[in-house]
């Protein structure tokens, strides 16, 4: 059974989820969310009947602050092993690169959007390499490297259940609409493209992103979805690029485009709000317009 915490990010419901998943030997988390909603993870851990001491593994998609801002508080309170990607594991014991590059994109709203993010204990950070079964609570846990949104990405399969984290895009429940984060500094598209490939082989029968819920319905459906998201914001961004736009007048371009996109799909405006917060046009142009100077054209 996977119980879904909602996270309440900001004070706004269903953007940032973690999954729990209870075994024969306590209770795995997956993905954390950030330090300055942690009060919160841990009262809806308690209206769940768990115990901070219960908690045995935390699983972390990618070392973002919105995943796995937590994951240094919950380690140190719970004794919990902390599975992440080998790339990201050396930022969860000592932040202050991952900080001092969170604080170049989000500046003075750094506090107020992610907390205090502590180190985790050392010896408690278990580096995870594509391919590894984590025992997760007692529970197998594959771990499947899924680049593209970042480099240090990782899926996680457990009994056809697939956690996605950023790499399957953001959805909410009952809309169609999907978008994709593309955040400044290390996207990669066509690692993302092969990323998403790979999942659809998995051939899941459920996926879990961490914004925001399960998949209901078809999972090949949301993957190409997402797949074309990405060909279709890339291309929006890479025309304009490449005619010489700022990335400021880019934005203003890309931010009515999207609403315009998202209405069609049925979203209304508290649904738009909610996909700025986690999704917000700025970073999304930013981050591809970082990656094709990086590319070099
Ligand atoms: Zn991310």
């Amino acid at each position: 059974m996977i119980d879904i915490i909602d996270l309440n990010f900001q004070g706004k419901p269903a953007v940032i989820a973690s999954y729990v998943l209870r075994g024969p030997r306590g209770v795995a988390l997956i993905e954390t969310g950030p330090a300055s909603s942690y009060p919160t993870l841990k009262a809806e851990l308690a209206r769940l009947g768990i115990e901070l001491a219960q908690v045995t593994d935390i699983l972390v998609t990618h070392v973002h602050l919105d995943h796995a801002g937590a994951a240094g508080w919950l380690a140190q309170e719970s004794g919990a092993t902390l599975h992440v990607h080998h790339v990201g594991a050396p930022h969860l014991v000592d932040p202050s690169k991952l900080l001092a590059s969170a604080g170049r994109i989000y500046g003075a709203a750094m506090d107020r959007l992610w907390g205090e993010t502590r180190p985790a204990p050392a010896g408690q950070v278990h580096a995870v390499a594509d391919g590894d079964v984590i025992d997760a609570a007692g529970l197998a846990v594959t771990a499947v490297d899924t680049p593209g949104h970042a480099w240090h990405h990782l899926a996680y399969l457990w009994e056809g259940l697939c956690f996605t984290g950023d790499v399957a895009a953001v959805h909410f429940p009952a809309l169609p609409h999907v978008r994709v984060p593309t955040p400044p500094p290390e996207i990669d598209l066509t690692a993302w493209r092969r990323s998403l490939t790979r999942l659809a082989e998995l051939r899941p029968d459920q996926l879990f992103p961490t914004h925001f819920g399960p998949v209901a319905g078809e999972v090949d459906a949301h993957l190409q979805e997402a797949a074309e998201q990405l060909t279709l914001a890339a291309e929006f961004v890479y025309r304009r690029w490449q005619a010489g736009e700022s990335s400021e007048a880019i934005i203003d371009a890309y931010k009515p485009w999207i609403a315009a996109r998202a209405l069609a799909d049925g979203v209304d405006a508290a649904a738009a709000a909610r996909f700025e917060i986690i999704v917000p046009s700025e970073m999304c142009v930013q981050g591809l317009v970082r990656y094709f100077q990086k590319r070099g054209g």
